[in-house]
C-alpha cells in the first residue's frame, strides 16, 4: 500500500486524549494538539502522526505535501439528519414568526404531513438528485460522515424507496463520505391508520423484515413520544431489530421526560437523540453505558425552544455528540460545525467536548469506531481547514475554512 504524507501542518487536532477517555469528562488538554505537525498514512490507516522534526527516518523517502497555514482535524461527522425529502416549509417558519402555533399549522395539514405529501409526489430520481445536492453542500463544510434517516414516506412502498435511495447515496459517495442508513418508517403515524400499533404491524415491522436481508439498514430509529409511538411500540421495534441483528437508536425525550434515555440504554442503543426533557435518571443511565447522547441544538434555535442540559450531562460523564437534525420543518440548517460553535458558549461546552461532539463521539454514535481521532491505526478520515490555529475554526462563525 503506498504511503502519503503531509508536513508543516500548522496545527493537528488529534483528540488522542479524548479517545483514551472514551469521549467523557474532557478537559482542554484532551484536544491533543500538535504544532508544526506531520502525518503519514495509506488508504486504510494512519501510520504515524507527530511533529515535523520527529518524522521517523523510515518515512524520509515519501514525498510530503506541504500544508503550512492549514489545520488538520478528525473528519467532521453529522450523526442525525433527515435529508431525503421534497418541498420546503419556509411558509411555516414565517407563520410561526407571526404567532401561529405548530399545533395550528399541523391541524390544517401542515407540519411533517406536508413534507410527507411532497415526498410521496416526488420521483425516486428527483429525491436522489436533491439529496446529492444537499450532501455535496454538507461535504463542503468538511463533513466526512453522515447519518441519513428515512421517514417522509410513511407507507410501505415509499419508505422502501427511501431506504433504497439512501443505499444509492451510500454507493454514490463511497470513498468521499461515509453514510449511515437509518430506517425510520416510525417517524409519525399517517392518519389513515387507527393507531401506532396498526401502523407498526402493517408497515414498520414487515418492511424492516423485508429490507433486512438486503443488508442495507445500519440502524433503526423511532419517534418515541406521547401521541406518537409509545413504550410498547418502541420495545416491539427494538426486539424485531435485535432479532435481525440491526442496531437501534431513538428520538427520546424531545417534548416530555418519557424516560427515553433510560429505554435506549436498556436496549443498548447506539444513541439517544434530542434529550431536551431528560432528567437525572436518564443522565445517570447514559453515563454508565456505551449509548451516546446526541443533542440537536439547531432544533431549539429554529423552533425557539429551550436546549438540552449539556453541561449537566458532561459533568455526569455522558458521552455527548452534537448533530444538525437537518430537516425541512424543525431545523433547516445543515452545518454542524457552525451550529456547535454557536451554541457552545450557552451550553457551556469546553473546546475538547465541542470537537469530540462533532467528530469522535458523533462517529461512535454511528458505529464508526475506526475514525474520530488522528491516531496511529485509525482510518485516515480527516478534514483540512485553511487556518493556522484550531481556535480560529470555531471562532469564525460566518466563514467556511474547509479546504482540501
Ligand atoms: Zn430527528
Amino acid at each position: 500500500m503506498s504511503l502519503t504524507g503531509f508536513k508543516n501542518i500548522s496545527q493537528i487536532l488529534t483528540l488522542e486524549g479524548a479517545l483514551r477517555k472514551d469521549g467523557r469528562h474532557l478537559k482542554p488538554v484532551d484536544l491533543g494538539l500538535i504544532d508544526d505537525g506531520a502525518i503519514v498514512f495509506d488508504q486504510d490507516k494512519i501510520h504515524w502522526v507527530g511533529r515535523n522534526q520527529d518524522i521517523p527516518d523510515q518515512y524520509r523517502d515519501i514525498s510530503f505535501v506541504d500544508r503550512k497555514g492549514f489545520c488538520l482535524t478528525p473528519g467532521l461527522v453529522d450523526a442525525h439528519t433527515h435529508l431525503v425529502f421534497a418541498g420546503d416549509r419556509a411558509h411555516e417558519y414565517a407563520e410561526r414568526l407571526n404567532g401561529v402555533t405548530y399545533q395550528e399549522i399541523a391541524a390544517r395539514g401542515g407540519g411533517i404531513l406536508y413534507t410527507v405529501k411532497c415526498t410521496n409526489e416526488a420521483s425516486r430520481a428527483d429525491l436522489f438528485k436533491e439529496a446529492i445536492n444537499r450532501i455535496e453542500r454538507i461535504y463542503s463544510y468538511g463533513v466526512k460522515a453522515i447519518e441519513i434517516k428515512s421517514g417522509y414516506g410513511l407507507n410501505f412502498e415509499k419508505e422502501k424507496e427511501l431506504s433504497l435511495i439512501i443505499q444509492d447515496l451510500k454507493k454514490h459517495f463511497a470513498g468521499k463520505m461515509r453514510i449511515h442508513n437509518t430506517y425510520m418508517a416510525a417517524h409519525d403515524i399517517p392518519n389513515t391508520f387507527k393507531s401506532s400499533k396498526d401502523y407498526l404491524d402493517l408497515v414498520v415491522l414487515p418492511l424492516l423484515e423485508e429490507l433486512a436481508p438486503l443488508k442495507i439498514i445500519d440502524s433503526v430509529d423511532i419517534f418515541f413520544e406521547q401521541k406518537y409511538f409509545d413504550h410498547l411500540d418502541t420495545e416491539r421495534l427494538f426486539l424485531c431489530a435485535k432479532k435481525l441483528n440491526i442496531p437501534t437508536r431513538l428520538h427520546a425525550d424531545e417534548f416530555n421526560d418519557n424516560k427515553g434515555a433510560v429505554l435506549g440504554v436498556k436496549h443498548g442503543s447506539l444513541s439517544v437523540d434530542h434529550l431536551l426533557a431528560t432528567t437525572e435518571d436518564g443522565f445517570q443511565a447514559l453515563a454508565n453505558s456505551k449509548t451516546i447522547a446526541t443533542i440537536l441544538p439547531g432544533t431549539g434555535l429554529f423552533l425557539g425552544k429551550k436546549q438540552a442540559k449539556a453541561k449537566i450531562m458532561l459533568e455526569a460523564g455522558v458521552k455527548l455528540a452534537i448533530a444538525s437534525d437537518y430537516n425541512p420543518g424543525s431545523c433547516h440548517f445543515d452545518n454542524v460545525l457552525k451550529l456547535a460553535s454557536m451554541v457552545a458558549p450557552n451550553l457551556q461546552i469546553n473546546q475538547a467536548a465541542l470537537w469530540s461532539a462533532i467528530t469522535l463521539n458523533a462517529a461512535h454514535a454511528l458505529g464508526f469506531n475506526d475514525q474520530g481521532a488522528i491516531v496511529q491505526g485509525l482510518k485516515p478520515i480527516f478534514t483540512f481547514f485553511k487556518s493556522d490555529s484550531i481556535d480560529k475554526i470555531t471562532y469564525n462563525w460566518s466563514e467556511n475554512l474547509f479546504e482540501f
